[in-house]
């Protein structure tokens, strides 16, 4: 198969997003009041709604459409405030009543978007349009609808291979998670390249975690996405067929997964075959996707408006009261960050993206100025986040205090201890939660950086070489790395190197 790059010179991708978000922040089901919690004993939270018994009656969770309503307002849609339930036939152990409850053409959201900004490296992908300077691009992705629905619960098949159904001998049902609220995002087909499409779901995770509407794990499949994908020739505005992956549970599977699946539909169409519509498994084991099942006709759920469940009639008062709720967004914050603390828009909107990471941001530099504040991000954008990334934990339980950082972030700023001093210090911080200056003070750091101490070091080595002294002066510039190494060997590599170069290019200078 052709790479990626290659056959999207010839070929448009066209892609387009369902994204499931399970309302896991909510204390009960949608319908009922059992309540909703991940890992729990099978079939310990259930009633006789969730388990369908005739006759019982669903009462709607007036929390759950705040945060469906917060999820659309966050995400530029309109609210609808005429819109119902509707039942979607669906014949399966994991759903007793043997319907879903679900919303109908008209959900709570409609017609919302959002603008994507793709950095130098995810904008590689995009080979058609214009980049800014430096190489990134914005991009506005059309989001149709986000709607309400019920999750069902969770199937386990015994005694076949890896868990699938297929030579089972039983399968069990766990009803747990059935009734539990979701939110299905669908986009418009505008995304166009696999990291628009992970960048996409990158930032309504942000959104989503900001909000507080979900847990948005992907291990536990809390958010999960379908990914939807057709080609055509370039310059053409007809839609292709196109072909849908199901249920992917990480950024980096929808990305690989949708480029597979682009170069495949490639090969087919350049070898004169068609793209039958079909659903497709990626394997990420196997770096490949296989047919799951093809749609030859439009499904009919025989859908109608559950009779059991009123229409809705949401007023203004009720919307309004939920935009009064919403929380700072991201963007707001990473402009917000790039105005008042003087970050680059990378840094801002690395530390905007994670509320628990922003907001310790924040404590340690809210009184502190630009360079410190940049120091302060350098230390948790690269340091703190690879251990906390490593240690599978959150900044705010590392250890370390704000304030500690923003000590050690001054010592770097005004070049008390080098930036590899910086990460003997910052370990230490994180391991013993030790006070940043002590520390500094403790173990010598200081002196490497006495002036006084560095000027005679160059000075002894002058006299030493006065021959490589004399080709410097002569024009060998590049014999400046002589003594700055002589230098660092002899501060057992402590030192400071901008201090360093400094005093020796001024030394040699004469
Ligand atoms: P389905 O009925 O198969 O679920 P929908 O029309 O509901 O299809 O669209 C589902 C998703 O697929 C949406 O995100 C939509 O933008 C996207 N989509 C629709 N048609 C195409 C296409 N030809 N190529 C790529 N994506 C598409
Ligand atoms: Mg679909
Ligand atoms: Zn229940």
């Amino acid at each position: 198969m052709k790479e990626l790059t290659e056959v999207l010179k010839d070929w448009e991708a066209v892609i387009g997003l369902e994204v499931h978000a399970e309302l896991t922040t909510l204390k009960t089901k949608m319908f009922c009041s059992c309540p909703i919690e991940f890992g729990a004993d099978p079939n310990t939270h259930t009633c006789p709604v969730c388990l369908g018994m005739p006759g019982a009656l669903p009462v709607p969770n007036k929390a759950a459409i705040e945060s469906i309503v917060l999820a659309g307002l966050a995400t530029n849609c309109d609210i609808e405030k005429h819109t119902m339930f509707y039942r979607k036939g669906y014949f399966y152990p994991d759903m007793a009543k043997n319907f879903q409850t679900t919303q109908g053409p008209l959900a709570f959201c409609m017609r919302g978007h959002l603008d994507l900004e793709l950095s130098a490296k995810g904008a590689a992908e995009r080979v058609d349009i214009p980049k800014n300077e430096g190489g990134s691009y914005t991009t506005r992705i059309g989001i149709t609808r986000i709607h309400m629905e019920e999750d069902a619960g969770k199937m386990t098949h015994l005694g076949g291979s890896e868990g699938r159904i297929d030579g089972a001998e039983r399968s069990l049902v766990d009803y747990n998670r059935a009734g539990t609220p979701l939110i299905e995002l669908v986009t418009e087909p505008d995304l166009r390249t696999p990291e628009e499409a992970r960048a996409f779901m990158q930032k309504l995770r942000q959104i989503y975690l900001t909000l507080g509407i979900s847990d948005c794990s992907m291990e536990e499949g809390s958010l999960r996405a379908d990914g939807n994908v057709s080609l055509r020739r370039r310059g053409s505005t007809e839609l292709g067929t196109k072909t849908e992956l199901k249920n992917i549970n990480s950024f980096k599977n929808l990305h690989d997964g949708l480029a597979y699946e682009i170069c495949r539909q490639a090969e087919v169409l350049e070898s004169g075959g068609v793209i039958r519509q079909e659903t497709r498994h990626w394997e990420p084991g196997a770096k490949r996707t296989i047919v799951m099942r093809v749609k030859e006709t439009a499904d009919d759920y025989r859908m109608f408006p559950d009779p059991d469940l009123a229409p809705f009639d949401l007023s203004d008062e009720f919307i309004e009261n939920v935009r009064a709720k919403l929380p700072e967004l991201p963007d707001a914050k990473k402009q917000r960050f790039m105005e008042s603390y003087g970050l680059p828009a990378y840094d801002a909107g690395e530390l905007a993206g994670d509320v628990e990471v922003a907001e310790f941001f924040e404590e340690a530099a809210h009184d502190e100025d630009a360079a410190v504040a940049k120091k302060i991000a350098n230390l948790i954008i690269n340091d703190v986040s690879a251990w906390t990334n490593e240690n599978a934990t959150t900044i705010s339980k590392s250890g370390i205090a704000p304030a500690a950082l923003a000590k050690l972030a001054r010592l770097l700023a005004d070049d008390t201890i080098s930036s590899k001093q910086g990460k003997e210090v910052l370990a230490a911080l994180i391991g013993e939660g030790s006070d940043p200056e002590e520390y500094v003070k403790s173990h010598g750091m200081e002196q490497t950086t006495d002036t006084s101490a560095i000027e005679q070091m160059v000075e002894e080595l002058m006299t030493a070489n006065p021959d490589k002294v004399e080709a410097y002066r002569g024009g060998k510039t590049g014999l400046q790395g002589f003594f700055m190494g002589q230098v660092m060997k002899q501060l057992g590599g402590q030192g400071n190197p901008k201090v360093i170069s400094a005093i020796v290019t001024e030394k040699l200078e004469g």
